[in-house]
């Protein structure tokens, strides 16, 4: 309605009233008494009244309505004072977060704990200023905070696992396994909580739980490099469970079914051979070894079967030639060479030898068997000549290099510093078997 149309209504409605009003006066000549109860009475014309009626509901809505219009207005001044105040504390944390990851620990816990008086209900602020307080050595400080955060908001997952990642870095791992489990009780499927949960379990040695717990989180983890790094965790669960286990039909079943499943899982493997060997069947030990090397021709698998030579070289030696003409690789080749050099048949090591190229990858292992290979044929010059290309002057031994963290041994393991197993192996072969032993 445009301004000129609203105008002419309100003169319209105001000429309407007055001739109402005149219409009422008109007819209602008389004065009439309007009794108030104990407050005495209102003489005056009956019209009057009536106008004086009207006149006060009007002003009753009016008043209801300002006072209406007012609370509102506080209540939007209120919110306006909150959102400020709240908006001033993300500033806080963020900035505080920023601080915390260029490594300006001290401010980043100064700003954190202003964020954090302001809003004690922010989980990203109070998590990020136990990190700071955490790296300035104030353990007792962060526990502080994560128990007033815990009276504040309850127990909410994240906040438990926290808890837990401090008791476990005081070195009270019972508490910390308390305090994960509780998680978990409330975020049953979530793969970090049992990743974890697990790790603790295991390192509390409660293997039996922590397998377990491994298992539900390879069955909850989807597909992708997770889901290996699951499958790695369980692995390697079950493997270090039977290292310790004593000797037995049960520890051999129990490794020979991990063998069935993963047939790539070289721990595994070399462990029942062991196992085998101890019992007094170096026959079936030969077949796993020869059955694994088939599948996956490894550095640690071929040596294996090459350290057997020892008591049956022929055997080995025949097994060697059959998974390096199948493999075609150069590793399988290196390890054959190696064994004829050691039973003697120098000239077919050396035409073994010949047959792989002396690529990159594979130059100093090359070397170290050309070396061994003039060695045998009692040729010092030409063997210190190959040992000093493959060490630069010394008969290092072969190498045997960890793909999670690049540590370097000189002889095959299991399980490494950096945590991984099976993640080392016989010179660095392509496609080394770094955590992903059943997709070999
Ligand atoms: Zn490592």
């Amino acid at each position: 309605m445009t301004s000129r149309l609203r105008a002419l209504a309100a003169a319209l409605a105001l000429l309407v009233a007055a001739a109402l009003t005149g219409l009422l006066f008109h007819f209602n000549r008389g004065d009439a008494t309007l009794s108030l109860g104990p407050l005495g009475s209102l003489a005056g014309p009956l019209a009057a009244l009536v106008l004086g009626a009207f006149a006060c509901g009007m002003a009753t809505i009016w008043l209801t309505s300002a006072a209406r219009r007012l609370t509102r207005g506080a209540l939007a001044l209120r919110g306006q004072r909150r959102r400020r105040l709240r908006d001033g504390a993300q500033r806080l944390r963020d900035e505080g977060i920023e601080r915390l990851w260029s490594g300006q620990t001290t401010a980043a816990a100064r700003l954190l704990e202003r964020a954090v008086e302001r809003r004690p209900d922010d989980l990203e602020a109070v998590l990020a200023l136990v990190d700071a307080l955490a790296g300035l050595g104030d353990t007792a400080r962060a526990q502080r905070v994560l128990d007033d955060t815990r009276t504040t908001l309850g127990p909410l997952p994240r906040l438990l696992a926290r808890i837990g990642d401090l008791h476990a870095a005081q070195g009270n791992t019972g508490a910390a396994i308390e305090d994960y489990r509780e998680a978990l009780h409330r975020l049953p499927a979530s793969p970090h909580l049992l990743e974890r949960t697990a790790t603790l379990l295991a390192a509390g040695g409660r293997a039996e739980d922590a397998i377990e717990l491994a298992r539900r989180r390879l069955a909850a983890e989807p597909q992708g490099p997770r889901r290996e790094s699951a499958r790695e965790q369980w692995l390697a669960l079950r493997y270090r469970a039977l290292q310790s286990a004593p000797d037995g039909p049960e520890t051999r079943a129990a490794l020979a079914r991990i063998v069935n499943e993963f047939p790539g899982f070289t721990p595994a493997v070399l462990a029942l051979v062991d196992h085998m060997i101890r019992s007094g069947d170096p026959r079936g030990a030969e077949r796993i070894l020869d059955q694994a090397a088939r599948r996956s021709p490894n550095g640690a698998i071929l040596e294996r079967l090459r350290e057997m030579a020892v008591t049956s070289p022929e055997a080995a030696i025949r097994r060697l030639r059959g998974i390096a003409s199948r493999s075609g690789g150069g590793v399988s080749k290196l390890v054959l060479a190696r064994a004829l050099a050691a039973a003697g048949q120098v000239a077919e090591a050396a035409t073994e030898l010949a047959g792989v190229e002396r690529s990159n990858q594979l130059a100093p292992e090359h070397d170290l068997v050309a070396g061994e290979i003039a060695l045998a044929r009692g040729d010092a010059a030409a063997a210190a000549h190959e040992f000093q290309r493959a060490a630069d002057g010394s008969h290092r031994a072969f190498a045997h290099r960890c793909a999670g963290c690049g540590r370097s041994e000189t002889s095959w393991r299991a399980d490494c510093e950096c945590g991984r197993c099976d993640s080392y192996d016989w010179v660095a072969a392509p496609g080394g078997n770094a955590g992903a032993p059943a997709s070999k």
